[in-house]
């Protein structure tokens, strides 16, 4: 990594939050994004950057674009193989699909080549963040922190915990479940770029007891992140009743034990009713939308107007492997897509889609003051998206009009073939030679 850089490209970012501020996209045709010590120092048009800083090493990417590393807010690692087990509900792929290839995770030699390929499919789709579902093993969990700390990349996970309702091996006593976790938190937790994430894998399969193990881990140990499933299909909420019936909605079984909040990241919510919606807006709880994944489990239109006009705060996930891949780029196309037939969809615009795949989640893994666009003194997080000469995107971008003409044909058609340089803190974490 050379210690002062000047990267000189066509660049977008958005500092701010698009579904309040209109000019919230910011477009650079020809860039400059100076970068020392792996942080971004300034950004804007190129020659008024090089003019401050003369003498400056410069990087010419031009004929590609830069973005901030993607965010992904919502994944599996476990899950990498089982991609496109098409045509199932939520809790028959579960059982049939997802958690036999759970189990496997038992083996560590399988999990550790798991771990390794999940990481690098993230990298080489340009996420430089990920919040991600770990095992039901420790070792295998642990088996995804190396191979992400190897990589560089900033991943959060944790220990998946259950106790009931999926398969024998994968429940674990909530004791045991409490010595594991605390032990991967002391290795883990703030090491390099990774973080924990406390990881119930949904109300149905988590006792009371492991709810309050659950509690018991955020007490004991600062900055731990919370990840879990609500509200994702019809016949998954109805049986939340039946295991708490205290509970007067999904959400309140997250609320008893203190699971809420800034630091929670909750999957899917694609049947909120109004009061939970009300309830996570006022305790800044987020919500990964993972729109391949409702699609392709027939979950349902995941109603983001409604979760806007609440306040509540939204990004994306993949939902690898119930979702239909690693691209950020394509999950923002899916949720367009999504939109466009919703009945009161909202329109996703490019400037929408940019920050739901990067500002909005560091937003949501509450690291918006590191990472998550190009102001000054964030880490130097990005992708250098250049489509192949050959590429239908390559000629779709030789005739565009504008910077916002030019990102829709990217959220459109760009592929982990179009991602030729990712960047976490300035260190090279992929790169494709051409
Ligand atoms: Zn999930």
């Amino acid at each position: 990594m050379t210690a002062v850089e000047l990267l000189r490209a066509p660049l977008f970012h958005t500092p701010s939050n698009p579904f309040h501020d209109d000019r919230a996209l910011v477009c650079h045709e020809d860039g400059g994004l100076l970068i020392r010590g792996g942080r971004i120092v300034a950004s804007g048009d190129f020659a008024s950057v090089r003019d401050a800083h003369p003498g400056v090493a410069v990087t010419d990417w031009r004929g590609g674009f830069v973005l901030p590393g993607f965010v992904d807010t919502h994944v599996h690692f476990p899950q990498l193989r089982i991609l496109g087990g098409l045509g199932r509900t939520l809790l028959d792929w579960l059982e049939h699909v997802a958690l036999p290839e759970e189990a496997r995770m038992a083996d560590v030699a399988y999990a550790t080549g798991t771990a390794r390929r999940f990481v690098h499919a993230l990298g080489a789709h340009g996420t430089t963040t990920a919040l991600v579902f770990g095992s039901h093993f420790s070792p295998a969990t642990a088996a995804l922190f190396e191979a992400a700390g190897d990589a560089g990349l900033r991943v959060i996970s944790g220990l998946v915990v259950s106790d009931r309702y999926l398969r024998p091996e994968l429940h674990q006593a909530p004791a045991d479940a409490h010595r594991d976790s605390t032990e991967l938190v002391r290795r883990y937790h703030g090491r390099g770029r990774l973080l924990y994430a406390v990881t119930p894998r949904f109300a149905l399969s988590a006792s009371e007891p492991m709810l309050e193990i659950c509690a018991s881990l955020l007490a004991e140990h600062d900055g731990l992140r919370v990840q879990t499933h609500i509200n994702e299909s019809l016949a998954e909420i109805a049986e939340v009743p039946r295991l708490f019936p205290w509970a007067d909605d999904y959400l309140a079984v997250y609320e008893r034990f203190g699971l809420t909040g800034a630091r929670t990241v909750l999957a899917h919510d694609v049947h909120p009713t109004d009061s939970e919606l009300e309830r996570l807006a006022s305790g800044h709880t987020s919500i990964a939308h993972c729109p391949s994944s409702n699609a392709a489990l027939g979950n349902g239109i995941f109603p983001l107007h409604r979760h806007i006009d609440a306040g509540v705060g939204v990004a994306l996930g993949t939902d690898v492997g119930g979702g239909t891949g690693f691209g950020m780029l394509k999950e923002g196309l899916q949720a367009h897509l999504m939109q466009r037939v919703a009945a009161d969809g909202l329109n996703l615009d490019p400037a929408r889609l940019c920050y739901l795949v990067t500002k909005a989640g560091a937003e949501a893994v509450g690291l918006a003051d590191e990472i998550g666009d190009f102001q000054p003194g964030k880490a130097a997080d990005l992708v250098y998206v250049r489509p192949p000469a050959d590429s239908s995107l390559a000629e779709v971008l030789s005739r565009s009009q504008s910077m916002v003409e030019s990102l829709a044909a990217i959220f459109t058609l760009a592929g982990p073939e179009s991602v030729r340089e990712v960047r976490v803190a300035g260190e090279v974490v992929h790169r494709v030679l051409h």
